[in-house]
């Protein structure tokens, strides 16, 4: 099967399980695991930033944040698309009891003026306290659009101006980098703490890290007890991680061309209406009145092919290290052929 459903199906490669047996682990929650001291240590030097956790989901990086930022009642800002506030459970509410301002948007991205516009007036007692904006890079709802950096130095100024916190959801951050050139230390020096995932296009079974600022660090260790992530000899997992930071960034690349030849297909394929693909790993397509996703999907299914339907008439293709070129060719054969 040609699995494009997302690129969290990866399975640790021979070179990433050598490594993890290798692991020389011990009690994570006594500081004592080695490979996870590493990998935090790494992840926050990469970064520039003072700190890192090592966590078990991006889900779980992502609302340790937001509860080291916010108070209950207070609000945060990001896109209607956004993962915090589709896809983690309504955890900004049940979590940190804070409500969420959306910005509507065509593709996840947003400017420092949407931003302005969602802003409450501190001093208005009927008005939520906006205390965080969260922006989320690529975005993956946007068919992996990647931010224009000059939008992000704007919201930048805007929150240390208003005294706003900046989150950063970096799930797939590398395939941002690898799209926009940029380097990690820039964006450490933009966002006040930022989550990126080991386990989608870096190829790691499990785990994510937010890097941070020292006072989101320090509160955020007491976060991840409190959510149940402060795990015990973790080292196995996180010298997955070290070894995906390693070997694993530069390839993205390979799964961006990847997806460029599939949106290519896509667009020659008579059954699809529109193609979006915002230059990364991920590719978001509409088929024509009349015809539904679950009929596409049995129909690729059929071909070997696997991709996840987002809506009644759209579907999501994600590339990543486990599909080989000449799957790739295959499936843009099979998919224009339609
Ligand atoms: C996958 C993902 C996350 C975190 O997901 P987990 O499955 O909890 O690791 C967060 N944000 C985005 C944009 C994602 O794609």
């Amino acid at each position: 099967m040609i699995d494009l459903r997302s690129d969290t199906v990866t399975r640790p490669s021979a070179g990433m399980l050598e490594r993890m047996m290798k692991a020389s682990v011990g009690d994570m929650i006594f500081g004592e695991d080695p490979e996870v001291n590493e990998l935090e240590r790494m992840a926050a030097e990469m970064f520039g930033m003072e700190g890192a956790l090592f966590c078990p989901s991006g889900t779980m990086t992502n609302q340790i944040a937001i509860k080291a930022h916010t108070r209950p009642g207070d609000e945060v800002i990001c896109s209607r698309m956004a993962h915090i506030y589709l896809f983690e459970g309504g955890g900004v509410a049940f979590n940190s009891g804070a409500s969420v301002a959306l910005i509507d948007t065509v593709n996840g991205t947003f400017t420092a003026e949407d931003v302005k516009q969602h802003i409450n007036n501190p001093d208005d007692p009927h008005r939520a306290f906006t205390r965080l904006v969260e922006v989320e890079n690529t975005v993956n709802r946007g068919a992996g659009a990647c931010w224009d950096f000059k939008d992000l130095k704007r919201i930048r100024e805007l929150c240390d101006s208003r005294h706003l916190g900046l989150h950063l959801d970096g799930a797939r951050l590398f395939n941002a980098m690898t799209a926009d050139g940029r380097k990690p230390e820039e964006y450490g020096a933009l966002f006040d703490s930022v989550s990126i995932c080991l386990s989608k296009g870096l190829g790691a079974p499990v785990g994510s890290v937010l890097i941070g600022n020292r006072e989101i660090i320090r509160q955020g260790v007491r976060i991840r007890k409190l959510f149940g992530g402060a795990m015990r000899q973790a080292g196995y997992i996180a010298a997955a991680g070290i070894y995906a930071l390693k070997n694993n960034i530069l390839r993205l690349a390979d799964d961006h061309r990847n997806a460029a030849f599939l949106a290519e297909a896509l667009n020659k394929c008579s059954l699809t209406e529109k193609v979006n693909y915002g230059g990364t790993n991920i590719v978001i397509f509409t088929l024509k009145p009349g015809n539904t996703a679950s009929e596409f999907l049995e129909k690729i299914k059929a071909r070997g092919i696997l991709a996840l339907k987002t809506g009644e008439r759209s579907i999501r293709m994600v590339t990543h290290l486990d599909v080989s070129d000449g799957q790739i060719r295959e499936a843009c054969d099979i998919l224009a052929s339609l």
